[in-house]
């Protein structure tokens, strides 16, 4: 579906679950727990909301996906339902080969897990084989070196396929990756994440990643526990939010369980704590609700 009058798209990878704690970091219960209702296991269900451009120099995707490998107690963990991103791009009319770029804000497997996919083989390989993956070189390096708290964070054999079919291209700070699409390195969330900042038409899009993951989390002490580096998470999201409020930008939350695009406004008060989603977007978006009602039954 197309977001306002840009030429993108959110393609759904499904949704997962995770531990709510952990997700709002120091925030206590009571007051997340409003936003995200738990289950009996103290897990929210988060979505997988990709971006589709249609740019000049072909398409771009942005974040690529869960993916469906999971099996015996990681499936059950994770809980992955709903439409797959590879579905998602077939029903924009778009096939696998044609995407030019993909774009990944960092490389944990909720983030590259559906980019790659097992090939005639039986092993795995580049799911967008002609795409270039763009990466910052520290996320790369990080990595490899499962650099970070959750060693199951990142997966080798993701990594490897990306590698092995020649298809990663490392960047270092900020980038211009087309005119219009300017890649940000924000640190925070890992120290090599990096934003995405789109210009369609007479809109902005931002893309904050993990920065801020869900608009429950455009709340400055909205930083989750798997944040390397929260004192950097908290200056991106400032800057994020007010190069959103400049530009009346419409922000994306990759993983938003609602509505997954809305512009930010922000209230009387000088504190950023309360900028809220307005749901400007909600008839571009409309799809959604089936996708959440659909949804609703299985999680949150
Ligand atoms: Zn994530």
């Amino acid at each position: 579906m197309r977001i306002a009058e840009t030429e993108a798209s959110i393609i759904s990878d499904g949704s997962f679950l995770l531990d709510g704690g952990t997700m709002f970091g120091v925030i206590p219960r009571p007051l997340w727990a409003r936003a995200c209702v738990p289950d009996e296991h103290n897990r929210i269900r988060l979505g997988l909301n990709c971006l589709l451009v249609r740019a000049p120099c072909g398409p771009v995707l942005i974040e690529g996906g869960i993916g469906r490998s999971f099996s015996g107690r990681e499936a059950e963990i994770y809980s992955v339902s709903g439409p797959c991103l590879g579905e998602g791009l077939a029903a924009e009319g778009v096939k696998p080969e044609e995407i030019r770029y993909v774009v990944l804000t960092h490389l944990h497997i909720d983030h590259a897990g559906a980019a790659v996919a097992v090939d005639g083989m039986g092993r795995p390989a580049p799911f967008f084989k002609n795409a270039a993956y763009i990466v910052q070189r520290q996320e790369w390096l990080d990595a490899m070196e499962n650099y970070g708290v959750m060693k199951s964070s990142y997966r080798p054999d993701v990594l490897g396929a990306i590698e092995e079919g020649g298809n990663l291209k490392l960047i270092d700070g900020d980038f211009e990756l087309a005119p219009g699409i300017q890649l940000i390195l924000t640190g925070g969330h890992t120290r090599g994440h990096q934003a995405v900042i789109i210009k369609s038409g007479d809109e902005t899009i931002i893309f904050p990643g993990d920065i801020i993951p869900t608009a429950a989390h455009l709340k400055e002490t909205y930083i989750t526990s798997y944040d390397l580096f929260p004192m950097d998470t908290l200056r991106a999201k400032r800057e994020i939010i007010s190069k959103a409020e400049n530009a009346r930008a419409i922000m994306v939350f990759y993983h938003e369980p609602g509505e997954p695009a809305g512009r930010i406004e922000l209230d009387n008060d000088e504190s950023l704590i309360s900028a809220r989603p307005i749901n400007s977007t909600i008839k571009e978006v409309s799809i959604w609700d089936s996708h959440r009602r659909g949804r609703s039954g299985s999680g949150t």
